[in-house]
């Protein structure tokens, strides 16, 4: 037997990193996989992108995530990138194929299925309020549109960011899409089946914040979902679940883009209860 004290490597490049907890759930992954692979915070500064993307060729990474502020910044630095990420705009997962580098973007991916493992939900014709339109929520609205929904409300605060949003997947989905200005209370259109608040709203520490919603236009048989995987139930699951809906939390979302990730990098099926273990741990 030859010997190989050489680990195959993966990480994140982003800043800041040193508490992205992204770590955990990949190395409990390899871990119980038995590969000797391993994944690593790199603090990428937005001026030295470049040069560290060249490293992923240099130094023969398998594959690296990008997170902020890089997601967009990274498109330019990709040989080929998914129709997807393409359409969303933005990457999160960087594979290494020979020297090329190729751009997946896996959060709409990893928010469909936990929409479908965890929340038993199929979209196809569904009516979905998205709050937020920055890169989680171009991701999840995008996926959305793509996997079938009939309509699309993306209520955002910045409106030009919000029509801009709405625009994109009326031109390029069957999905029907609007948008509303977010101010004050928002109050959800009566026939709404799914709503995600996919802003940052309610994230560690500031768990007492909750998304303007008008509480009372949540009915019971609505799916609330929220992006905030930390901690998972959020103010704004908790008050939901008190009027009669059904909810979906963040951690769900971050364990299956990650779990795509994995499988794009090793090629292999992710242990995700492996993964979600390892992450709820962190976030209890
Ligand atoms: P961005 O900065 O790209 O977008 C943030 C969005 O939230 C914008 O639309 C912004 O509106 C809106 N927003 C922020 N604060 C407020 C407020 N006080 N009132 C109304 N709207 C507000 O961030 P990301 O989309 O990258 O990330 C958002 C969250 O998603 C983060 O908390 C992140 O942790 C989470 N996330 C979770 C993932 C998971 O796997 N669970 C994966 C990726 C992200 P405006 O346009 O007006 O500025």
């Amino acid at each position: 037997m030859t010997t190989n004290y050489r680990h195959e490597i993966v990480g994140v490049f982003g800043d800041p990193v040193d508490e992205n907890p992204a770590i955990l759930m990949f190395e409990a992954a390899f871990k119980a996989k038995g590969l000797r692979w391993r994944y690593q915070n790199f603090h990428v500064r937005a001026e030295d992108l470049g040069a560290a993307m060249a490293g992923i060729r240099a130094m023969r990474f398998r594959g690296i995530n990008l997170t902020l502020p890089h997601k967009i910044a990274g498109l330019r630095y990709l040989d080929r990138i998914t129709p997807e990420a393409a359409l969303i705009g933005a990457v999160n997962t960087i594979v290494r194929d020979g020297d090329a580098l190729i751009g997946a973007n896996t959060d709409g991916k990893g928010f469909l299925m936990a929409l479908k493992l965890n929340a038993n939900l199929d979209p196809t014709g569904k009516r979905v309020v998205v709050l937020g339109a920055g890169g989680a929520a171009r991701a999840i609205a995008v996926e959305l549109a793509l996997a079938g929904v009939r309509r699309v409300t993306i209520a955002n605060r910045t409106a030009q960011r919000g029509e801009a949003l709405a625009q994109l997947i009326n031109d390029k989905t069957s999905a029907q899409a609007e948008f509303a200005w977010w101010r004050g209370d928002y109050t959800l259109p009566e026939d709404t089946d799914i709503v995600v608040n996919a802003t940052g709203i309610g994230l560690f520490p500031h768990m007492d914040d909750k998304p303007g919603v008008n509480m009372d236009s949540i009915k019971p048989g609505m799916l609330v979902c929220d992006v905030v995987p930390h901690p998972p139930r959020t103010r704004f699951l908790i008050e939901a679940t008190a009027k009669g809906a059904k909810t979906l939390d963040g951690l769900g979302m971050l364990v299956y883009q990650g779990a795509i990730a994995f499988t794009i990098w090793t090629g292999q099926d992710a242990p995700v209860d492996v993964m979600r273990q390892a992450l709820a741990e962190v976030f209890a």
